[in-house]
């Protein structure tokens, strides 16, 4: 699984409440789905981009 993520397009995690986007000291970007701490259906880090996740919700919206 790809865990690396590009700063290019990671998808639907770039606008969801449970996506958040790290950057490590080299510049390289990952995105890490924070749904996957108490879902294991989820990966920490998502190949992307993600184009479909049934868990994907907007910011600001209820669970
Ligand atoms: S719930 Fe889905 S869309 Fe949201 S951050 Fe996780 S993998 Fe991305």
């Amino acid at each position: 699984m790809e865990s690396l993520a590009s700063p290019g397009n990671p998808g639907l995690c770039q606008h969801c409440a449970h996506g958040r986007t790290l950057v490590n000291k080299r510049g390289q970007h990952f995105q890490l789905c924070e749904r996957a701490k108490r879902d294991p259906r989820y990966s920490p880090y998502p190949p992307l981009p993600v184009l479909a996740c049934p868990g994907h919700e907007e910011p600001g919206q209820p669970e």
